[in-house]
């Protein structure tokens, strides 16, 4: 079975070599000292590797089960969940007022990856009551903060998003859910929702579902949604919990991968529920959490590429199989181990670039976060919402691609379920789907966030990775980062001019070339950061830090991604700039 050990020194890297934390005017960033994250990254690594990860493969097997209305998660996941809110992970990153521990969204990011790369299914009961968390601290009145968030902040009550339903997931304008005011200020809630992730289960004692639904007078579309408040237990006034609501998960769903964590039919039949945020605002109030939930899904991606990798490698030590070309390196031995081909070098190498270049771009954003949270820095905010779909749409089919590389490093042994390898791909897959799919990710990119506030925020990050290597003319070391990095920004700035001057003339111009965009733009990120990461293993080997082998090995993968992988960034140009012609040269019948 896989194994799990938490990439600290990769992490500490990024928090103080990288972003070098302490140094930042963020709040709360001062008191990120070396040792501080390093316990919380170690001790969250133990947690992972000693209580999460042995439960990932039982969770797969076994899956969640209704029975009478009751969903059971697999066996384990109660103590685990119990030994999660007993060790306080829930409340890492949570606003102390509600119990919290008031860390900043960074260090919530870096635990997160780690509990994710662990056992996807079992993080996401705590993951989405994180979002449900934010969008009530966000968008709830006094009273409702007190009543539900220090429950939610513990885990003694998950929380759930209930956007989809049969006949709407991207569309949802087409919404049937309605939301009946009644004279006491609450809403009955009828409507049938689907796929909603943790819907129904037994580790906590309540769940409090945010729903979407129309209440009467908000028009069409989706400017007639609103938020709801809908607990499975209707909570007293003294906190206690009350009569069950009238809501239940009809079906779990059959899937590829997660089976861990129970994807429910909610049936809502006159449940009562709370208006969350302004009555016919609730998309509104979606869209303000979704930088984060995005990018908690843009996580998921290369934490499973990630977790996958680890024991991918591992396999290339041991598997003996074929011999070096250049000579044996295993004489005394049968055959050769694995690694020693380049081919599985190619393969390990790419998987290595990919997950270290993620992690850095996933932190870099988490920093932007904090910023524009604990700083009201609205540049932050720009640049990470920009960003947003490059990473949920980039990471996540990449986070796939190489989950799938991870197994085919063990050949058939990746594909029968023994080794656990399969796991990883099928688990993977949905992140490519789910808090939008990752085509309506590429037209949020193009379509919205290019021309966001007159194209500020891409030009801001156009004018950064000009700064990034200008900074670094002096150092003909640098070169082999900065000269590639140029030319894949410069054929990003040329797609974009190409969808301007043709998007205006015909729409089907940019959205051929938008899945291209996002692809184009997540390499010239993963550029930068890898940009980033050289500069600061080269000040750390000039500084004489003590870890050498672990910074030249930064430097050389580093190298690797430059090489091989940011040329892909023409191919996606030239692809955008055939236009929309071969795309759409086939009526809907001819297929
Ligand atoms: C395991 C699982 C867990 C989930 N958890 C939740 C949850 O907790 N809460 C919740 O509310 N939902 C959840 N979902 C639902 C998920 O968010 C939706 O499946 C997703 O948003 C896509 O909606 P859909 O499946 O209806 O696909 P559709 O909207 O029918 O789209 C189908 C395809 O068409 C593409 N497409 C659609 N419109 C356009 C367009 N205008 N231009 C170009 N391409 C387009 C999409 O990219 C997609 O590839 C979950 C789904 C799964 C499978």
């Amino acid at each position: 079975m896989p194994t799990y050990t938490a990439p600290v020194k990769d992490m500490q890297f990024l928090l103080h070599n990288v972003l070098k934390v302490t140094a930042s005017d963020t709040p709360g960033y001062g008191e990120l000292d070396e040792g501080f994250t390093a316990a919380v990254l170690e001790e969250a690594g133990k947690v992972a590797s000693e209580v999460l990860a042995p439960l990932n493969a039982v969770g797969d097997r076994e899956g969640c089960v209704l029975e009478n209305g009751i969903v059971r998660t697999p066996k384990g996941f109660d103590a685990a969940f119990a030994a999660m809110k007993e060790g306080g992970w829930t409340a890492l990153d949570c606003d102390p007022e509600y119990g919290g521990q008031g860390l900043p969204y960074l260090m919530g990011t870096a635990v997160g990856e780690i509990f994710v790369s662990a056992n996807m299914a079992f993080n996401m009961y705590q993951g989405l009551t994180h979002g449900a968390y934010s969008a009530i601290h966000t968008h709830g009145t006094d009273a409702q903060k007190a009543q539900y968030l220090p429950k939610m902040v513990s885990c003694d009550w998950t929380g759930t998003m209930n956007l989809t339903e049969p006949h709407c997931g991207t569309d949802l304008g087409l919404m049937r859910t309605k939301a009946e005011p009644q004279e006491d200020g609450s809403y009955l809630i009828t409507g049938q929702k689907i796929f909603i992730s943790a819907g129904e289960h037994d580790l906590a004692e309540n769940i409090i579902h945010l729903v979407l639904a129309k209440a009467p007078g908000g028009g069409e579309g989706t400017k007639g949604i609103s938020l709801f408040i809908v607990p499975k237990f209707l909570v007293n006034e003294d906190g206690s919990l009350g009569a069950r609501n009238s809501l239940s998960c009809g079906k779990i769903e059959e899937k590829m991968g997660i089976h861990g964590n129970a994807t429910c039919v909610m049936n809502y039949d006159g449940a009562k529920g709370w208006l969350l945020g302004d009555l016919h605002k609730g998309m509104r109030a979606m869209f303000t959490m979704m930088n984060e939930a995005r990018l908690g899904v843009g996580l998921q991606g290369y934490a499973q590429a990630a977790a996958a990798y680890e024991n991918a490698l591992a396999y290339a030590k041991d598997r003996l199989q074929g011999r070096d070309v250049t000579g044996a390196k295993n004489p005394s031995g049968p055959a050769d181990p694995l690694i020693v081909h380049p081919d599985i070098r190619r393969n390990l190498m790419e998987q290595k670039s990919f997950v270290e270049g993620a992690r850095a771009l996933t932190f870099w954003a988490a920093h932007l976060i904090d910023r524009s949270v604990r700083q009201d820095d609205a540049a932050a905010e720009g640049l990470v919402s920009l960003m947003i779909p490059v990473i949920k749409g980039f990471q996540t089919d990449k986070g796939f691609d190489m989950a799938v590389q991870a197994q085919q490093v063990f050949g058939g042994h990746g594909y029968i379920e023994e080794w656990g390898m399969s796991q990883f791909a099928r688990d993977a897959r949905i992140a490519m789907i789910y808090e939008g799919a990752n085509g309506v990710q590429a037209l949020d990119l193009v379509g919205r966030k290019l021309a966001q506030d007159g194209g500020k925020h891409v030009m801001a990050f156009f004018d950064m990775v000009k700064a990034e290597c200008k900074a670094h003319d002096g150092d003909d070391r640098m070169k082999g980062f900065t000269e590639p990095l140029k030319l894949a920004s410069k054929q990003l700035q040329q797609a974009g001019m190409f969808f301007m001057q043709s998007g205006m003339k015909n729409p089907n111009t940019a959205l051929s070339g938008s899945y291209d965009f996002m692809h184009l733009m997540g390499h010239v990120c993963l550029g930068l950061m890898w940009t980033r990461m050289a500069r600061a293993a080269y000040d750390a080997l000039d500084g004489g830090h003590a870890d050498r082998d672990y910074l030249e090995a930064k430097i050389a993968t580093g190298r690797f991604y430059m090489a091989r992988q940011l040329p892909a960034c023409g191919m996606h140009l030239a692809r955008i700039e055939s236009g929309a012609e071969t795309v759409m040269a086939l009526p809907a019948e001819a297929f």
